[in-house]
């Protein structure tokens, strides 16, 4: 298995850095390739959690390459934090990679992406506001500030310069929309979400370049040519894991946009976040929970909002890693977890988080929709107003009440348990390899291995 992309299936927090925390044991290096710090892994190592943000989740092996591919962008604060609090648990930083190409994360960044939502107002696209969509606008403007740059000052100060000189309009917007969010609050208070009025330290010329000077020692021992990193572990024949944020409903091409994040999470795009050839890819692992959750706003057809939703959310404890934000809780959908296999051309799939559906007596799954004008859809509407208002049709299976947790083997599993994951295989076509019983690292099943 030397390329192996793990993808998110659903709308993310499928447990993606479990997955890969476990594959990556056969791996020489880790390779993050898109998104930023608003991605959220927990892993869970002899009873102790650690959350990543930016940093891939194999960095618990002293022994690996740990990448942030050129498709990550980053903010250097954030990344130093979760380096130095890293450090401080006693894990060793040495063989963390940064792509001297991967985009920065400004402070303006993180103000423009607060302002666009203050703008939307209801119609805001629930981003986390970690700056990231504009820095990938940024980035397609090519008005972006690449890790490179840290390490030359005369480069950065005139980058940051002629990055600022084009968001003068949309800052002095946000000082006036900060005004009236303060007045809204009443006098001497200050609404959610708004920011102290201007000048702004945190956005003067030179006050960032002095910083981002500052970060650029610091991270200077990491930054490194990391294609060609991969290359040369992929020519070994050895075993390279590019590790994918977010997921494919996500997805800014493919997904429900836009309500989606501002990068390709889907396989395709390791290629380009990672700087290797679509053929050095030799097998693709979708990770799917079983059942599904969504961050944020924006179509979501399975969604319950009654007890067994509750029930998923509470058991599950759906909450974000990076906002702490509750998620949406519903059945499983195989109309979209169909369409993501194909989108990734899945070679596996893994199935986590069953043990959170213990306890309920039926369990259903989404096997076509159904729009508002009486059409049947078993394929994944391109058009947005259909996805919209398209209900599910649900396949009834027997839930089981037996609690999963100590299950290690197949024959462990309850027959309706065992019976709820073939039907999902068959019904997408994909083999299920590992099953997760448990937020435990030891808490899984193998299949098919
Ligand atoms: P990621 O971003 O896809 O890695 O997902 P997150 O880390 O945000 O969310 C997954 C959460 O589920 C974490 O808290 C994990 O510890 C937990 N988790 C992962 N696999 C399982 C499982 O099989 N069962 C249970 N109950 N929790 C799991």
């Amino acid at each position: 298995m030397p390329g192996l992309v793990i993808v998110g299936a659903q709308w993310g927090d499928e447990g993606k850095g479990k997955v890969t925390d476990l594959l990556a044991e056969r791996a020489e290096a880790i390779v993050r390739f898109q998104g930023g710090n608003n991605a959220g892994h927990t892993i869970v190592r002899d009873g102790e959690e650690f959350k990543f943000h930016l940093i891939p989740s194999g960095i618990l092996y002293p022994d690996k390459a740990c990448v942030i591919g050129n498709g990550v962008v980053l903010d250097p604060r954030i990344l130093l934090g979760e380096i130095d609090g890293l450090r401080r648990r006693g894990v060793d930083m040495n063989n963390l990679k940064i792509s001297a190409n991967a985009h920065l994360i400004m402070p303006y960044h993180v103000l423009l992406d607060t302002a666009g939502e203050l703008k939307l107002g209801k119609l805001s696209l629930g981003t986390t506001r970690r700056g990231i969509g504009p820095c990938y606008a940024d980035k397609a403007l090519r008005l972006g500030i690449r890790v490179q740059d840290l390490l030359d000052e005369k480069i950065l100060r005139a980058k940051i310069r002629t990055a600022l000189a084009s968001k003068q309009q949309a800052l002095r917007e946000l000082s006036v929309q900060r005004r009236k969010l303060r007045k809204e609050a009443g006098e001497g208070g200050v609404a959610e979400g708004a920011i102290e009025d201007a000048p702004d330290p945190r956005i003067d010329l030179h006050t960032m370049t002095e910083e981002h000077v500052n970060f650029g020692h610091r991270l200077e021992p990491h930054i490194a040519d990391t294609s060609r990193l991969c290359w040369d572990v992929l020519d070994a024949g050895k075993t390279v894991i590019f590790e994918g944020a977010q997921a494919t409903l996500l997805d800014l091409d493919h997904g429900t946009y836009p309500f989606v994040t501002s990068s390709n999470p889907i396989a395709g795009a390791a290629t380009v976040g990672a700087g290797i050839g679509p053929t050095d890819i030799d097998e693709v692992w979708g990770v799917a929970k079983a059942y599904a959750t969504r961050v944020g706003a924006g179509p979501f057809p399975t969604e319950l909002e009654d007890a067994t939703g509750r029930h998923m959310l509470e058991k599950g404890h759906e909450y974000g890693t990076t906002t702490g934000r509750e998620r949406r809780c519903g059945w499983m959908d195989l109309v979209a977890l169909r369409y993501a296999v194909r989108l990734n051309r899945m070679s596996s799939l893994a199935i986590t988080k069953l043990d959170v559906l213990s306890g309920l007596e039926t369990l259903r799954v989404a096997v076509r929709y159904r729009s508002r004008e009486g059409a049947l859809l078993d394929t994944f509407p391109y058009h947005q107003s259909i996805l919209h208002s398209a209900t599910p049709e649900y396949e009834e299976l027997p839930g089981f009440g037996a609690d999963l947790r100590e299950c290690r083997g197949a024959d462990d599993l309850p027959a309706e348990a065992r019976r709820y994951l073939d039907y999902i295989a068959d019904f997408v076509g994909v083999p299920i390899r590992l099953v997760g019983v448990g937020p435990g690292r030891d808490q899984v099943v193998w299949l098919n291995d």
